[in-house]
C-alpha cells in the first residue's frame, strides 16, 4: 500500500489522518511538537461555528480601516511591519473585501461547515470521543440597537436562505435564555439565538483523536520537524533532520508552518499568521458562567463553556509580536470579561494564551492537489479550523481517491 505522510498534528492534520485511515490508507503523522494540538488548535475559542462563517474581509472592514489603524484596544489591529509577506497579504485582503467575494466566500464556507458537522456527528454517533462537546447553541448579545437591527436583518436573510433557525430575542428574552447575563441586563438591546451551534475543547479532541488513530494503526512521529520539501521532476520528497521521509504521498496540514515549507517550491499558499488571544477560566455551577456560547458583539469576544472551564477568545492582530504588546492585549481581554460578566467568580487561576490563525486573505482554506503529483494541501483555515476540520478532511480524502475526471463537487471551491 502507498504510504501517506500527513505533516501537522493539529486538528486539521488529525482529522485528515482519521478520514484517510478510515478509508483504509497507510498513514503516518509528523509533528515538530512533542504532542498533538499544541499549535493554534490548543486554546482557541472552542466554537463549532457551523453557521457563522462570514470571511474576515468584508466591505464593512474596508469602511472601518481608519479605526483598525488607530484604535489600540479595537478587536482588529494592524501593526505594519512593511515586510513583503505582510504587504502582499494585505493587498490581497483588501481586494477580497468586495461584497460579491465576501458573499461567495460565506456561501462556500457554509457548505464546508455543513459537511464538517455531518462528518463529526457521524464519528460521535458511532464511536464518540470525549472533548466536552455540547449543543447549547450560540447567543449573540447586542448593546447597540443599530448594530442589533443590522445583524438581525443580514443574518436573518442569509441563515434563513440556508435553513438555519435563528431566534430574535428582546432584552428580557436574552437574559431568560442566558441568566448569567442578568448583571448587564440594563445594557442589552437584543439578542440572536442560534440553537444549532456547538462547542467543545479542541485540544482535548486532538489528544483523543491521537489515541484513536494509534488504535487504528496510524503511526505518529513527534519532535520531528519537516525541514524542507525538495522537488524531483513532478514529485516532492519531504526531509527531516534525519533524512528523506519514506512516503509516496505528502499532505501539508501544518497550519501557519505550511507557507514556509511550500515557498521554496514556488508555491504561495497565501497564509499569514493573524494573532488572537484566549483566557481559560475554571468555573463551577456557582460561578455565574454562561451555559450557551455567548458572543459579546460590542467587543467581538466569544465565550464557550467546555465542561468546568469557560473559554474566552477574541481579537485579530496583524503583525503584533512584541511580548509587551501581547501582554497588553491579554490584559484588555481580562478587562472585557470583567465588564461583560461582572459577577463571574472563577474557581481557580485563569490561563492566558495567544495563538496565530493560519489565515488566507479570503478566509477560505486550500484543500486538494498541488502542481506536484504527490503533494496535497489542507491548510489556511484561519479563524474556523476547529469548525471546518472534519469536512476539509473528508473533502481531501475524496479528492485523493477520485479519478481526476470525477472530483467531488466542492473541490473547485477550495482548490489552489
Ligand atoms: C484566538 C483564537 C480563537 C479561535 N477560535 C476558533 C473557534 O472558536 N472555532 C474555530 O473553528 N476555530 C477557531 N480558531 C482557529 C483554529 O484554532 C485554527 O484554524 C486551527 O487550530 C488550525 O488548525 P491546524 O491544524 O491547521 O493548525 P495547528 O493547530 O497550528 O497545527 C499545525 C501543526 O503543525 C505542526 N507543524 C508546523 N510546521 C511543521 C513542520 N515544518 N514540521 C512538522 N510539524 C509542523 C505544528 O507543531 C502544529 O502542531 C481560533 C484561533 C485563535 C487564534
Amino acid at each position: 500500500m502507498k504510504k501517506i505522510a500527513v505533516i501537522g498534528a493539529g486538528i486539521v492534520g488529525l482529522a485528515t489522518a482519521y478520514e484517510l485511515r478510515r478509508h483504509g490508507l497507510d498513514v503516518s503523522v509528523y509533528d515538530a511538537d512533542a504532542k498533538p494540538g499544541q499549535g493554534t488548535s490548543k486554546a482557541n475559542g472552542a466554537q463549532l461555528s457551523y453557521s457563522f462563517v462570514t470571511p474576515l474581509a468584508t466591505p464593512d472592514v474596508l469602511r472601518s480601516l481608519h479605526k483598525l489603524l488607530l484604535d489600540r484596544n479595537g478587536a482588529l489591529r494592524l501593526h505594519p511591519t512593511f515586510s513583503l509577506s505582510q504587504c502582499s497579504w494585505l493587498l490581497s485582503f483588501l481586494k477580497a473585501c468586495s461584497a460579491s467575494q465576501s458573499q461567495r466566500g460565506a456561501e462556500n464556507l457554509l457548505q464546508l461547515g455543513k459537511l464538517s458537522r455531518q462528518v463529526l456527528d457521524q464519528l460521535q454517533r458511532t464511536q464518540p470521543l470525549e472533548f466536552a462537546h455540547n449543543h447549547h447553541g450560540k447567543l449573540q448579545v447586542f448593546e447597540n440597537s443599530q448594530s442589533f437591527a443590522a445583524a438581525r436583518d443580514a443574518q436573518g436573510s442569509f441563515l434563513g436562505r440556508h435553513g438555519v433557525e435563528q431566534r430574535v430575542l428582546t432584552p428580557a428574552q436574552t437574559v431568560e435564555q442566558e441568566p448569567s447575563l442578568a448583571p448587564i441586563a440594563h445594557r442589552i438591546q437584543g439578542g440572536l439565538f442560534t440553537p444549532s451551534e456547538e462547542a467543545g475543547d479542541c485540544e482535548q479532541l486532538c489528544l483523543a483523536l491521537q489515541e484513536r488513530l494509534q488504535q487504528m494503526g496510524v503511526v505518529f512521529h513527534f519532535n520531528t520537524p519537516i525541514t524542507r520539501l525538495e522537488r524531483h521532476g513532478d514529485s516532492i520528497t519531504a526531509f527531516t533532520a534525519q533524512g528523506a521521509l519514506d512516503a509516496h504521498t505528502i499532505i501539508l496540514a501544518n497550519g501557519t508552518g505550511a507557507q514556509k515549507l511550500a515557498r521554496p517550491l514556488g508555491l504561495d499558499l497565501g497564509i499569514y499568521p493573524l494573532r488572537g488571544y484566549s483566557l481559560t477560566i475554571p468555573v463551577d455551577e456557582h460561578s455565574g458562567a454562561p451555559q450557551a456560547s455567548v458572543s459579546d458583539i460590542r467587543n467581538k469576544v466569544v465565550y464557550a463553556r467546555i465542561g468546568d472551564k469557560l473559554r474566552v477568545a477574541g481579537m485579530i492582530d496583524i503583525g503584533v509580536n512584541k511580548p509587551s504588546a501581547i501582554a497588553a492585549r491579554l490584559s484588555t481581554l481580562r478587562q472585557q470579561v470583567q465588564e461583560f460578566f461582572p459577577a463571574l467568580t472563577p474557581t481557580g487561576d485563569i490561563e492566558e494564551w495567544t495563538g496565530e490563525r493560519p489565515s488566507r486573505p479570503t478566509s477560505t482554506p486550500l484543500i486538494g492537489a498541488s502542481p506536484f503529483n504527490n503533494l496535497f494541501v489542507n491548510v489556511g483555515h484561519g479563524a474556523l479550523g476547529f469548525t471546518l476540520a472534519f469536512g476539509s478532511a473528508r473533502l481531501l480524502t475524496d479528492i485523493l481517491q477520485s479519478p481526476s475526471n470525477k472530483q467531488p463537487l466542492l473541490a473547485p471551491l477550495f482548490s489552489l
